[in-house]
């Protein structure tokens, strides 16, 4: 590599308007300000790093002090004097403050005094304060003193990643504009054509890695490129940047959920050594995976309408997907979810990520495994059979409803959908008797019209009037749902979950 070798994002940084990458509301808003001659005192961009905030602020400086024009223009030219001299960042009336090494409030002061003067050769005196959330309060309450009564001249660009540090007084004063994560398909089509002006051999594949990586910086996402260029000699490859940012391949990634999925452990164990053995970095591969069930997740209703074509993998991994997404529900894959994301710091902390890694495979694998609370509940109906909640047709003449247990009655509400009526009675009613006709209870809430209601519904479902009798005293009985509450407590099934969950609580029974 020539000693020569300017890095990619510096050489092809955006010099207007038109070349920045992935702004387009951005662009607008403030060309068309700028034709109407409406220029603000002060401007504040915010957007993750890389996305182009001081591009965006040098070409705005140009656009305010490009000779070509009587005034300020939304095409600076690029070559009069004041732009070449603001490109290379030496231009008199435009300064850089990197509000990081000039927090303090002295600095701050001595920047301002100087905003007094006239532009020496510019229109403008335009001040770019870069990372300006990292400014002492003093110095930010200096600052504010002069964005109140701006001099005329001057014009403040404040870029900073994290806006919520910045104050409410300063804002209110700044014209704010916030620049996007660049999109996966903009930031390939930039490293397609920056590949091609550098006579680099750069695989859809690998361009396609790259983006993704970059989340939506192009900074990022180009010295990643320099870094592939410089150990590929210019041949890059979708191995070789997988192998640079020590990444499976996604088929493999794909592969493993599928086993993963199918319950076979040792299968998964012997293929995440392969994995780690192979140099892949297990923190990523577990960023890969949830990558991965997300989109499984994303596609679950995508599926049934038969469109998935917008997924981001090949067609046969999308195949693969469908399949593995026909045979797991939504609600495993969002549990698999919660157990990989609490998996991220377990994963950071650990001083062996292989141990951590399998461990994690076990627990997810239990989990694909587990059988959720409604299947839980169909298991229990199936094997207790007289006290199951059962789906009662519509009565007609001549089949009535029987009700002989606390239990039946609940079941009826239930099922007839009287959900206020069945919430109500299971939650407060403690039934001390109850067979066809008659019912004793003690009413914990004590709601004058619920006997009403619930006699009402009585003599319309079983085709005769009911007696309720309320209890002034409590029997000290359980309601329904502490009753089944207790139940499902005592299923080893369900203990099995509580035990997953170590602060799990039932909550409720539905
Ligand atoms: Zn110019």
């Amino acid at each position: 590599m020539d000693s020569n070798y300017t890095v990619l994002a510096r050489k092809y940084r955006s010099q207007d308007f038109k070349s920045l990458i992935g702004q387009d509301v951005l662009v607008k808003t403030l060309t068309t300000a700028i034709n109407t001659g409406r220029i603000a005192h002060a401007y504040i961009f915010t957007g993750i790093r890389g996305t182009g905030k001081t591009s965006t602020a040098r070409i705005l400086a140009k656009a305010l002090n490009c000779l070509s024009s009587d005034g300020p223009t939304a095409n600076p030219c690029g070559v009069c004097e004041n732009c070449r001299a603001i490109a290379a960042g030496q231009h008199i009336d435009v300064m850089e403050i990197d509000a990081a090494s000039h927090t303090g409030v002295d600095n701050m002061r001595d920047i301002l005094d100087a905003a007094q003067y006239r532009p020496t050769n510019g229109r403008y005196k335009v001040y770019i304060i870069d990372e300006v959330h990292m400014l002492s309060t003093s110095a930010f309450n200096a600052l504010l003193k002069t964005l109140e009564e701006p001099p005329e001249h001057v014009i403040f660009i404040l870029a900073t990643t994290e806006i919520r540090k910045v104050p409410v007084t300063i804002l209110s004063r700044c014209q704010r504009f916030d620049l996007v994560r660049v999109p996966v398909e903009t930031l390939k089509k930039h490293f397609a054509w920056i590949a091609s002006q550098e006579n680099i051999e750069l695989s859809d594949g690998a361009n396609e890695l790259l983006a993704r990586a970059a989340d939506g910086s192009v900074r990022d996402g180009l010295s990643l490129l320099d870094q592939a260029i410089a150990q590929t000699g210019g041949h890059v490859d979708e191995k070789s940047v997988l192998e640079m940012l020590k990444r499976a391949d996604r088929g493999v990634v794909v592969g493993f959920m599928e086993t993963l999925l199918s319950g076979d452990v040792s299968t998964a164990l012997a293929k995440s050594d392969e994995i780690y053995n192979n140099g892949a970095d297990l923190s990523m591969l577990l960023t890969d995976m949830m990558e991965w069930t997300h989109w499984a997740t994303r596609m679950h209703p995508a599926i049934r309408a038969g469109n998935i074509d917008t997924v981001p993998y090949t067609a046969d991994q999308r195949e693969q997907i469908q399949k593995i997404n026909s045979r797991v529900s939504l609600n495993t894959l969002s549990r698999i979810w919660q157990v990989m994301v609490a998996a991220v710091p377990e994963m950071q902390a650990s001083a062996n990520q292989k141990q951590c890694f399998d461990m994690l495979i076990v627990r997810l694998m239990h989990i694909a495994e587990m059988p959720s609370v409604p299947e839980i509940l169909e298991k229990q109906k199936s094997t207790t059979p007289q006290t199951a909640p059962q789906k009662t047709p519509e009565p007609t003449v001549a089949q009535k409803l029987s009700i002989t247990s606390a239990n039946d009655l609940a079941n009826a509400l239930q099922s007839s959908k009287e959900i206020l009526l069945y919430s109500y009675y299971t939650s407060n009613l403690e039934v001390t008797e109850i067979s066809d006709g008659v019912i004793k209870y003690f009413d914990r809430r004590g709601d004058a019209d619920f006997a009403h209601k619930l006699a009402t519904w009585l003599e319309n479902k079983t085709g005769h009037a009911w007696q309720l009798q309320r209890e002034t005293e409590s029997p000290h009985k359980q309601t329904v749902t502490e009753q089944k509450k207790e139940e499902l407590e005592s299923d080893p099934l369900v203990a099995s979950a509580m035990d997953l969950f170590a602060d799990a609580e039932i909550v409720g029974v539905k």
